[in-house]
């Protein structure tokens, strides 16, 4: 068992992880940047280092800072949340070097899914149906890489084997724009991530987001948690998130999910994970695995009961995974909206002083947030400033909830793009039947 756990990371995550540990009677310590002195979880929290000045790369970033301060305050496991430095695979092997347990997979599993060359190659070999595309790295040679996109067939999308967070990709549509895009690709991609390797996979046109959970102890055992729909995306980032995916075959989830699981005891994988997937006439197309808790976590929990950092924490204090798949029963649906300080309107950034909050409640509402009256917004890190999450016995019930919940929130005296929500997303009739592709948000909001 874990005694006393390193929180590394910020927000709303780090007071999630620190809720968690408090029900499990695990001591907990929160590091922050000078920025950060006012989070709510650093009062929650056991004890609270400051490990350097607003700037991630100084602080949040830091290794050898936050290293430190689990030696000082003597903890015994580190948590990376997400972001930061969750899928920094250095970061893992220096945590573990130092004595301390990451709670994550281990180093070798974050750098083999780091890469996405890698990754699908992995995949591939597991079982699991990834996107027809170069199958490796695009190489120097011209005339092979007309060849291979001319045999994948256009419009094909040039993608960083180093990428994320929705950067370090190209569409090419037509063959007299492939070369010049993969050149420029790789120069970003080098530029953003230190690596300019790049691949190709076949673009496809109307295809949803859908990605399975799973739960992993690293010695042979998983089990998946179902699947999530996160097709409402606006600058190939996710805005809404629902569990599970409507009006998809079961069999066909049935089948992506076990043969997630097969990969997961394949490469011996520990912890949380997700898989992700594109999803276009009734067929899955893997694209990447995430090896951290991810930010829309929630929902699966709401329709599963089940606490997935608390499993994390077991999975990494050495108690193993004591859940079978037979012990999961789906129940109702789960919906999450990203309450970011950004303008509805324009998307900029909105730090500030929130003047007033106050929550909404009510029957299956559940909120994520650190923020309260009073607190500011610093302007040096992510936007989202909290989740709002309704469950329902069944989707429309979860709408339902999810709008009473828009029109209750108040934050004053920052911008949010909760009537980004309100007025437009859940008024809109085609996602709340079901089913829109990851095309259908920034469609909608180009025609305003
Ligand atoms: P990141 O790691 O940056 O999030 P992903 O590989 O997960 O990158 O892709 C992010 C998003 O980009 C996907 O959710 C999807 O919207 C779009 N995308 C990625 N690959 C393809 C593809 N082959 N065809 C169509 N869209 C794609």
């Amino acid at each position: 068992m874990l005694e006393k756990v390193l929180i590394a990371n910020r927000g709303e995550i780090a007071l999630r992880i620190l809720r968690a540990c408090k029900e499990m009677g695990i001591r907990t310590v929160a590091v922050y940047s000078k920025a950060d002195r006012d989070l709510m979880h650093v009062r929650l929290a056991d004890e609270a280092v400051c490990i350097g000045p607003a700037p991630s790369v100084d602080s949040y970033l830091n290794i050898p800072a936050i290293i430190s301060a689990a030696e000082v305050t003597d903890a015994d496991g580190i948590h990376p949340g997400y972001g930061f430095l969750a899928e920094n695979a250095d970061f893992a092997e220096s945590v573990e070097r130092s004595g301390f347990t990451f709670i994550g997979p281990r180093a070798d599993t974050i750098r083999l899914m780091g890469n996405k060359v890698s990754a699908i190659e992995a995949m591939k070999k597991a079982g699991v149906p990834t996107v027809p595309g170069s199958n490796g790295p695009v190489g120097e040679d011209d005339d092979a890489a007309l060849a291979m996109a001319e045999q994948i067939g256009f419009p094909v999308i040039i993608k960083a084997a180093a990428g994320g967070g929705g950067r370090g990709m190209r569409v090419v549509e037509e063959k007299k724009y492939l070369l010049n895009a993969i050149t420029l690709t790789r120069s970003e991609a080098k530029n953003a991530f230190g690596d300019a390797t790049v691949y190709m996979e076949k673009f496809l046109q109307k295809p949803r987001h859908v990605e399975i959970q799973v739960l992993s102890d690293g010695a042979g055992h998983a089990i998946h948690l179902g699947d999530r729909d996160c097709s409402l995306q606006r600058r190939h980032q996710k805005v809404v998130e629902e569990a599970p995916a409507p009006l998809i075959p079961v069999h066909l989830k049935e089948e992506v999910a076990e043969r997630c699981v097969n990969a997961c005891k394949e490469i011996n994988y520990r912890g949380a994970g997700t898989f992700e997937f594109l999803y276009e006439d009734e067929r899955f197309y893997f694209i990447e695995m995430n090896t951290r808790v991810q930010v829309e976590h929630p929902v699966t929990e709401m329709i599963t009961g089940v606490d997935i950092v608390k499993e994390q924490l077991r999975i990494a204090g050495g108690e193993g995974l004591q859940l079978q798949q037979s012990d999961i029963q789906f129940q109702g649906h789960a919906i999450e909206v990203r309450v970011n300080a950004e303008d509805p309107v324009k998307f900029t950034p909105c730090p500030g002083k929130i003047s007033y909050f106050h929550a909404p409640g009510g029957n299956g509402v559940r909120v994520d947030s650190h923020i309260y009256s009073g607190y500011t917004v610093p302007p040096y890190y992510d936007s989202l400033i909290g989740k709002l999450i309704t469950w329902g016995e069944n989707r429309d019930i979860a709408f339902a909830r999810m709008r009473n919940a828009l029109d209750e929130i108040v934050v004053e005296g920052i911008k949010t793009n909760v009537p980004l929500h309100r007025d437009k997303i859940f008024k809109d009739k085609p996602f709340a039947k079901g089913g829109v592709d990851i095309h259908y948000l920034e469609k909608k909001l180009g025609q305003d």
